[in-house]
């Protein structure tokens, strides 16, 4: 058995070609790194809909962190106001990042799971006149929950707000086109949806929010105002990048394009999802969130109920089989998580639930039912 598929959202499972490409050394300062930089910069402006005409693209050294701390540093303004919708770990690291930016913000929190909705965040912005901007998570990877990011782009734009996106684990792959969702940047980065290895993040942003943010950033290295500049001044990074990562990127986004892009990705996505999950509820697994709410990113199932299930022996005897799960995330019910994204297809989600199969025989556990209070947990979120 070659190594182990990766059910997890980044790092990921990545195709030869990809890894092939980070066997050449390149120089930082050297003008085919600089037009490798350059045409990355175009395909996912590309990507998001813009030819370069609205918007810009400024690559971020380090891991989508630190382009999300770079974001919000950058484009909130030292007297600048945040809503933060928060339904899970990666709003709540937004939140933390305010506190240490020692931005004003005040935040919406959903609990694990439940979607923030226009209606609430058109309450909240109407109540009080000092917010200038709200940051929301696409799709939160720690329960895998798609948020409705055009419903609150269009309640921000009608409120004349500013929408800031993290859009690490879905862009490349769910839509977000700036000719269709209003919002002045947003963020992701290389080990998600475009399947290359981690070691950058990218902004994309209105350039009119991109002049503007001069003299914002708390951080000299996450300035994105002057990396922005600086790429367009000399086309290079301002510190020494990631050219590995770069090279296996631009492989990555070349094998994107081939697919047919986002649209071709997020089929793939979704069979993936859709084989896997009809599988493991075969199985007698369940879902933590209703279908309407299931991204095609990663899937949180709960753990079953049954006295032999125990999670880290799972994990085990699923990784003796060639698969890395995920733990959950949830505060309050104990669950695990499969990824759907990287380099596998619906054949490989096939054999993963083959393998829980016999992953919970081998535990002698005979039902995969969760236990009633998750159930009851999953009721309420319907309610
Ligand atoms: C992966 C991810 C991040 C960034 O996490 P890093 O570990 O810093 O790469 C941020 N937000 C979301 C929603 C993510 O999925």
């Amino acid at each position: 058995m070659g190594e182990p598929y990766l059910l997890t959202p980044g790092p990921l499972t990545t195709s030869l070609k990809v890894k092939q490409a980070m066997l050449k050394d390149w120089g930082s300062w050297d003008g085919d790194f600089r037009a490798m930089t350059a045409a990355m910069c175009q395909k996912l402006l590309a990507i998001a809909g813009d030819g370069g005409a609205e918007f810009d693209c400024v690559p971020m050294q380090g891991s989508g962190t630190f382009a999300v701390e770079a974001m919000l540093g950058s484009f909130l303004a030292k007297d600048s106001k945040t809503l933060v919708l928060v339904n899970g770990a990666y709003g709540k690291r937004i939140v933390e990042s305010l506190r240490y930016l020692g931005r004003d913000h005040l935040v919406i929190d959903k609990g694990d799971y439940m979607p923030p909705r226009g209606d609430e965040v058109a309450v909240a912005l109407e109540s009080d006149p000092a917010i200038t901007h709200v940051v929301l998570v696409h799709c939160e990877t720690s329960s895998g929950i798609l948020n409705p990011v055009q419903e609150i782009s269009e309640v921000v734009a009608a409120a004349g707000r500013k929408l800031l996106i993290d859009s690490m684990s879905a862009f490349g792959a769910l839509p977000l086109d700036t000719r269709e969702t209003r919002f002045e940047a947003m963020v992701s980065s290389a080990n998600k949806c475009i399947e290359g290895v981690p070691g950058f993040g990218f902004i994309i942003a209105r350039k009119s929010a991109l002049e503007a943010a001069e003299g914002n950033s708390h951080s000299l290295s996450l300035d994105v105002y002057q990396q922005w500049l600086n790429f367009k001044k000399t086309g290079q990074w301002r510190y020494t990048p990631p050219t590995h990562t770069v090279a296996a990127f631009t492989e990555a986004l070349n094998l994107h394009e081939q697919e047919g892009g986002a649209p071709g990705r997020l089929a793939r996505y979704e069979r993936n999802r859709n084989v896997m999950v009809a599988g493991m509820r075969d199985l007698g697994f369940e879902t933590l969130l209703k279908d309407r709410w299931l991204s095609p990113i990663i899937v949180t199932f709960f753990n079953p109920a049954h006295p032999n299930f125990s999670f880290p022996k799972f994990y085990d005897l699923m990784k003796s089989r060639g698969f890395i799960i995920y733990p959950g995330k949830l505060t309050v019910v104990d669950s695990f998580r499969i990824g759907c994204i990287g380099r596998l297809d619906e054949h490989v989600m096939r054999q993963v639930v083959v393998a829980a199969r016999e992953s919970l025989a081998e535990m002698n556990v005979d039902s995969a039912c969760p236990p009633e209070s998750a159930l009851k947990e999953r009721a309420r979120l319907a309610a």
